[in-house]
């Protein structure tokens, strides 16, 4: 079982089609994260670039990413910051929208969450076109982090957006990659 290619990490994932509507390929990573060995991986795969890396925070984005973000962070010893849909924190929130294909909708982080200068690792299971992850990384320069980099389970490269946080200056690791939306 070779896991450094992440072949075997995208045989754990189900591709469902036509959901949430005609069209789309939806990737659930449910299939994975219920696997011993397919959740085991992912996190080890996501976590090992940044083992001697310094980091304050792992920040994960509802709701897959919390699953993946907590393991991750627990692993590297270091704490979970959640980046929730709008009205979930029960603390002063900070908000940042972000466009999607039919409309807008907004993420929120806890305005005391991250400190100047803390480092960010940012986590999510996907990046399509890389709107949540701009908007999660906002929020983080916004309270005054850095960010170290994002990591995602599954790139769809040709929605864009691992290109478009590189280009912005960000480094992305991702494991797998699937064509098409
Ligand atoms: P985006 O903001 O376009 O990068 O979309 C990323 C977010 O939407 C992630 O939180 C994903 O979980 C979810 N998502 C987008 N497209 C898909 C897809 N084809 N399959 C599964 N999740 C998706």
């Amino acid at each position: 079982m070779d896991l450094r290619n992440g072949f075997e990490i995208k045989r754990y994932i189900r591709t469902i089609p036509d959901y949430p509507k005609p069209g789309i390929q939806f990737r659930d990573v449910t299939t994975l994260l219920a696997d011993p060995h397919g959740f085991r991986a992912a996190v080890d795969e996501l976590l090992w670039p940044f083992l001697k890396v310094d980091i304050d925070h792992v920040v994960g984005i509802e709701a897959r990413g919390f699953i993946l973000g907590g393991a991750i962070a627990h692993e590297l010893g270091k704490g979970f910051v959640p980046v929730r849909k709008k009205g979930k924190l029960p603390g002063k929130t900070i908000g940042q929208d972000y466009t999607l294909e039919y409309g807008v909708d907004t993420v929120e982080i806890h305005a005391d969450a991250i400190g100047k200068g803390d480092k960010c690792l940012l986590v999510d299971d996907l990046i399509a076109t890389g709107g949540t992850a701009q908007a999660a990384l906002d929020l983080i320069h916004r309270s005054g982090g850095e960010v170290v980099a994002a990591c995602f389970v599954i790139d769809l490269p040709d929605l864009g957006g691992a290109g478009r946080l590189r280009e912005a200056g960000i480094k992305v690791h991702r494991l797998v990659e699937f064509e098409g939306d």
